[in-house]
């Protein structure tokens, strides 16, 4: 077992802190690998500083809350799109790898520790007990980040009028 007592600097990325109104784009990027907080109080306030204290990176799509961070010194990403493929698109422009990679729990956050068990891969989340596995559902998830992919690189393609 690997003993890990800082819980730093393992996760694929940056840290992150969603607001209330992207707690599904949150629970997306969990499911990249991302250590993605919950809000722990409503306003912009308490965001603010809950970024600070845990060194993350709030996620909103709150131009007021955007427009504040960084005269407060925490940073802030501000999400344009209420659709979730295209948020992720936007998550994906900001160095967010768009492939499924089990590290965290979709619903609280928690560290996913793999299980020893032969045949499908399954995890289970440290703290709230919650299991995953490859099954139909992350298959229907895989597919729907291939569609956000590719429909990216078909927008890097030089225009046609270049033909
Ligand atoms: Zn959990």
């Amino acid at each position: 077992m690997p003993s890990v007592s800082e819980d730093k600097g393992e996760d694929a990325g940056q840290r992150f802190l969603v607001d209330l109104m992207l707690m599904r784009l949150g629970r997306w990027l969990r499911l990249l690998g991302q250590d993605v907080a919950p809000p722990k109080g409503k306003s912009d306030a308490e965001l603010l500083l809950q970024a600070k204290e845990e060194c993350r990176t709030i996620i909103t799509r709150d131009k007021g809350l955007f427009l504040a961070a960084p005269g407060t010194g925490a940073s802030c990403l501000l999400i344009r799109s209420s659709k979730i493929s295209d948020q992720l698109s936007e998550m994906a422009e900001a160095g967010v790898a768009l492939r499924l990679d089990p590290r965290r729990c979709t619903l609280c956050n928690g560290r996913l520790e793999e299980m020893k068990t032969s045949g499908t891969k399954r995890w289970q989340c440290s703290t709230c007990k919650k299991l995953y596995w490859e099954g139909a559902h992350w298959k229907k998830m895989d597919s729907m980040l291939q569609a956000v992919r590719s429909l990216r690189e078909k927008n890097a393609l030089p225009s046609d009028s270049e033909r």
